[in-house]
């Protein structure tokens, strides 16, 4: 039977439980939200270009990053690295500048597959083909390629391995070893396989692409699409109005940059080469922030947070008392106030915690 006595012992313990379990609803209102996307927009998008440096993607240089650039757009070029010449280097310089992201899609181009099978083609070698371009790219430029992408995107499993095992190599184009496809898609951000990135390849009849031309441009539905799902859309292309493979038309490309400008715009979209937004999905998902009190913090015991880490879009609703200036590293950081009580800034975990003031 219960005394009196431990009666009110139980009593005391429940109240002091529930002050516990709600203290926190009362004490702290501050609240963190790391966004899903850069700058928190809703999705995100890859301008991708290959076979930069053939003969016959002259429509890049000529096309694509002139209407690019006038509307402040970040497209990725793969390379061909063994056939730039000395004046195409001298332009590259200048991309990279502007901020285009440079990606490896080899040496030389070489075929890795017989297709429809696994047997590699002979000749192709993966020391050759891949780590010879980074290192030709590094020597003309001083820039390190973090992306590769399989010619015809076919490769056998002993090459993604290679590339996996690479260590500046940060992601990969999805490949297989027959092309049907199925490669393409959207990547989910909490999902993302950086060594399977999904995209889709411009193809004007439709033909192994996810779109068709009589529901309109096909480039444009390929964003739309990400837009809808809250996801990643990687476009594949070749030239612009040139002899390429599949070269997009002039003015399907323009409308495709506008409505990617007016998309960047209203803050729905982030597009930005591959390397950016698989740095920000492995630091989101990996090197976490938790709000402590008057402290984030960060946590990057995780070896993938030294090798990826980037900035995160951080919302934080700032507590009663707290003016909202965010210290890290004895720096107070560049912070935009969305209200009275929210602020929005970029934390990098790599950099520590960040103390509220
Ligand atoms: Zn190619």
């Amino acid at each position: 039977m219960m005394k009196a006595h431990d009666f009110v012992l139980a009593l005391l313990a429940f109240a002091l439980f529930a002050m516990l379990a709600f203290l926190p609803m009362f004490s702290h209102a501050g609240s963190l939200q790391v966004h899903t996307w850069q700058g928190g927009a809703k999705a995100a998008h890859t301008i991708a270009h290959d076979d930069y440096c053939s003969a016959s993607t002259t429509g890049i240089e000529q096309y694509a990053l002139p209407i690019l650039n006038a509307r402040g757009l970040k497209a990725s070029l793969g390379l061909i690295a063994g056939s730039c010449t000395d004046a195409q280097w001298q332009t590259l310089k200048e991309r990279v500048a502007q901020g285009h992201e440079l990606f490896n899609h080899t040496l030389t181009h070489l075929g890795m597959l017989e297709p429809g099978s696994l047997a590699p083609i002979s000749g192709w070698d993966n020391v050759r083909e891949i780590v010879s371009a980074q290192q030709l790219v590094h020597s003309k430029l001083g820039y390190t390629m973090h992306f590769v992408a399989f010619p015809s995107d076919l490769a056998t499993p002993q090459a993604k391995a290679f590339v996996e095992a690479q260590a500046e190599i940060l992601g990969a184009r999805a490949a297989k070893h027959i092309y049907d496809g199925k490669a393409a898609g959207l990547n989910d951000a909490n999902q993302l396989q950086p060594y399977f990135v999904k995209w889709d390849g411009y193809w004007r009849d439709g033909k192994w692409s996810l779109y068709k031309p009589a529901r309109g441009n096909m480039l444009i539905q390929h964003v739309d699409a990400a837009l809808a799902d809250g996801s990643w859309s990687y476009r594949t292309l070749h030239g612009v109005a040139d002899s390429s493979w599949e070269a997009a038309p002039v003015d399907q490309y323009t409308a495709y940059a506008d409505y990617l400008a007016a998309k960047v715009k209203t803050g729905e979209l982030w597009v930005a080469g591959p390397s950016d937004i698989i740095r920000y999905q492995v630091t989101r998902t990996q090197c976490p922030l938790k709000l402590d009190g008057n402290t984030i913090k960060a946590s990057t015991s995780n070896p993938l947070c030294s090798r990826y880490g980037t900035a995160l879009t951080v919302d934080v609703r700032l507590d009663a008392g707290q003016e909202g200036t965010f210290i890290q590293q004895g720096k107070a950081l560049p912070t935009q106030m969305l209200d009275a009580s929210t602020a929005r800034l970029a934390i990098n975990p790599l950099l520590g915690d960040v103390k509220i003031q």
